[in-house]
């Protein structure tokens, strides 16, 4: 392949509380750096969602448990700029900024089914559709929607071939079956506050950090 091919490749971005960061989240990124061919994948920590609860975990301690979980893995990259902004954090801000230093880019913006069938409640969710692509991965428990404007808009823009993901800076769905690992951050804290042990649902270092800092309660050895 040539530089300017690989300059082109997509630049993944998987967004995320991480509350905490697990390995349904990590093995979802990694199958789609692979299978999709990203130059990269931007893990990207919310600072101050507007659309939900507060994370439980403090921003600094969310970042750490990311970076420590992506941490000696080709391609995967902590990008703290949602943490560092001040006010409520936005997708499409996030997107905006990206579009602005990689103009030659294309962008894929990885969610889960769960969150793909909330988009429309998203901040300037058409807008989102401008500047990057969506990558939805298959999640236990959900569907695909059956009807309505989603249904729509994966009939007029989704794609099964990752090469439409290279070939346009933006616009495309493409939905994508992952491994299925029913984990979710909300049951690793129910799992951690009842006493019992996160052990091979996150990876080691993030269990330490846990543990260290009991950010969500005392754990059982
Ligand atoms: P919570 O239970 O607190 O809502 P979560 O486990 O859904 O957390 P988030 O940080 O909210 O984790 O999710 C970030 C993104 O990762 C979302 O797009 C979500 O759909 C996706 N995601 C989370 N868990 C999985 C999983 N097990 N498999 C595939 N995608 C996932």
């Amino acid at each position: 392949m040539s530089g300017v091919a690989l300059d082109a490749r997509p630049i993944g971005i998987f967004g995320g509380t991480f509350d905490p960061i697990h390995l349904g989240h990590l093995r979802t990124g990694f199958e789609l750096l692979q299978s999709l061919q990203l130059s990269e994948l931007r893990w990207i920590p919310v600072g101050n969602p507007g659309h939900r609860e507060p994370p439980l975990a403090a921003a600094a301690l969310r970042l750490e448990m990311v970076r420590a979980a992506v941490a000696g893995q080709p391609g995967f990259v902590l990008d703290e700029r949602e943490v560092r902004r001040s006010g409520a954090s936005y997708t499409v801000d996030t997107l905006e900024e990206l579009h602005a230093e990689h103009p030659a880019r294309p962008l894929c913006l990885v969610l889960g089914m769960d969150a793909f069938l909330g988009l429309t409640a998203w901040r300037r969710w058409t807008d989102i559709l401008e500047l990057a692509h969506l990558v939805v991965a298959h999640r236990p428990g959900w569907q695909r929607p059956e009807q309505g404007l989603l249904r729509d808009l994966l009939e007029q823009r989704g794609t099964t071939h990752a090469a439409d993901l290279h070939a346009a800076l933006a616009g495309r769905i493409y939905v994508h079956a992952v491994t299925q690992l029913e984990i979710s951050s909300t049951g690793l804290r129910d799992i951690i506050t009842s006493g019992r042990d996160p052990r091979f649902l996150v990876p080691e270092p993030v269990r330490a950090i846990i543990r260290e800092t009991g950010c969500y309660a005392a754990q059982a050895d």
